[in-house]
């Protein structure tokens, strides 16, 4: 019985997602760690229990109030790294299939960005990027019977307070110019390079890693202050039929939100904030241009939208992740993130009303 139920409910949630377009939002609260310090034993963050809003409803207690938040899907802190690629396995293969796959994780920097990316210490900790690496290359190694043959590049970015850093250039402190053609942004030169398996692409990964902490003393402070672009372009072609497909995964590790207001921050740092917090405002108003599918979407108004434009637009899938730390002295920055997420979330599509008799489902 119980089976049935998860089954139609599955079901139930696949019709939503199909309903709701391209774009996703899901939720993940990190567990507390030893970092978060003794008295943070109170929580503040519970989920609902009932049937219909498990997985997809967060609730969190801030000032004495209770504020409620529903998403396409709620990962608390038990959550298992493959627990969350099972969720976005299928996202990732339409890379392969010619879609413009574009992931993003937003948050206070400490909330587990980073984590539910790239990966933990851990080997069996790894994150998004190298699960998803793996099935797009066991999935391209599984068509080849069908006649496909791929081709990918791989590049690699940094946007520091508007300035475009490539990654994996041999000078890598160079800032790209950005420069318009045929009414797209495009970055000079941003190095791509061709890689044929996962080892060379995680090298790569780590050349870039490397390359974020040159230039900067508090390279810690530096890395969560600016974005991170990572970009995989898919080539396909099918000597069988001649189908040819392009596809691309951008995975973005935005960089840390935070208010203003929380931090006492003057001169060079305040100006970081602002240009973060301009850009992901910017960021937040191209989704939610797209999901309300408006004719103007309002592209050029940070370096982040206008470089990722071309993987924007179009039938482009978006997955924003917001990561969320449960430590109760972050609720005013947790509540912020939850916010933000909730306002490119509402969709203006909205989620429907569905009522679910014995084996069909009718939208209200
Ligand atoms: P951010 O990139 O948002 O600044 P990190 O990903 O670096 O945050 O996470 C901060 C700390 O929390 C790191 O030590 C990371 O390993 C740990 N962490 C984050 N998420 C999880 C999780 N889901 N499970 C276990 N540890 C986590
Ligand atoms: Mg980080």
């Amino acid at each position: 019985k119980l089976r049935d139920l998860e089954e139609r409910e599955k079901k139930i949630y696949k019709n939503i997602m199909e309903l709701k377009g391209t774009i996703r939002v899901f939720c993940r609260v990190r567990p507390l760690l030893l970092v978060d310090g003794v008295g943070t034993e109170g929580t503040i963050i519970s989920y609902p229990t009932s049937m219909e809003a498990r997985h997809r409803g967060i609730d969190l207690v801030q000032s004495g109030q209770k504020h409620s938040f529903t998403f396409d899907r709620v990962f608390d802190d038990k959550a298992l790294q493959k627990d969350v690629f099972e969720e976005i396995s299928d996202l990732v293969r339409n890379a392969l299939d010619g879609h413009k796959v574009c992931i993003f994780a937003y948050g206070q920097t400490g909330s587990g960005k980073t984590y539910t990316m790239m990966g933990g210490p851990k080997p069996e900790d790894k994150g998004l990027i190298p699960h998803s690496l793996e099935h797009i290359f066991k999935t391209s190694h599984e068509s080849e019977k069908l006649g496909w043959e791929y081709k990918m590049q791989a590049s690699m970015l940094e946007i520091y307070n508007e300035t475009i850093r490539d990654l994996l250039s041999t000078n890598p402190s160079y800032a790209l110019d950005m420069f318009w053609s045929r009414g797209k942004g495009h970055v000079s030169a941003i190095t791509t390079v061709d890689v044929c398996n996962i080892e060379e692409i995680l090298s790569l990964l780590q050349q870039a890693t490397r390359n974020r902490f040159v230039g900067s003393t508090k390279m810690n402070e530096r890395s969560s202050r600016s974005h991170f672009v990572f970009s995989l372009k898919i080539f396909g072609e099918n000597k069988i039929n001649e189908q040819q497909v392009q596809g691309v995964l951008n995975v973005i590790d935005l960089a840390g939100s935070q208010r203003v207001s929380s931090t006492l921050a003057i001169g060079d740092r305040l100006k970081e904030t602002q240009a973060i917090n301009r850009s992901l405002s910017a960021l937040a108003a191209v989704i939610s241009a797209l999901a309300k599918k408006k004719k103007h979407v309002p592209y050029r108004n940070s370096k982040l939208t206008y470089i990722l434009e071309p993987y924007l637009s179009g039938d482009s899938k978006v997955l924003m992740f917001v990561n969320i730390s449960p430590n109760p002295s972050s609720g005013g920055e947790s509540l912020c993130s939850l916010r933000f997420a909730a306002k490119v979330n509402a969709c203006e599509i909205g989620i429907p009303r569905v009522r679910v008799d014995n084996r069909r489902i009718f939208y209200l």
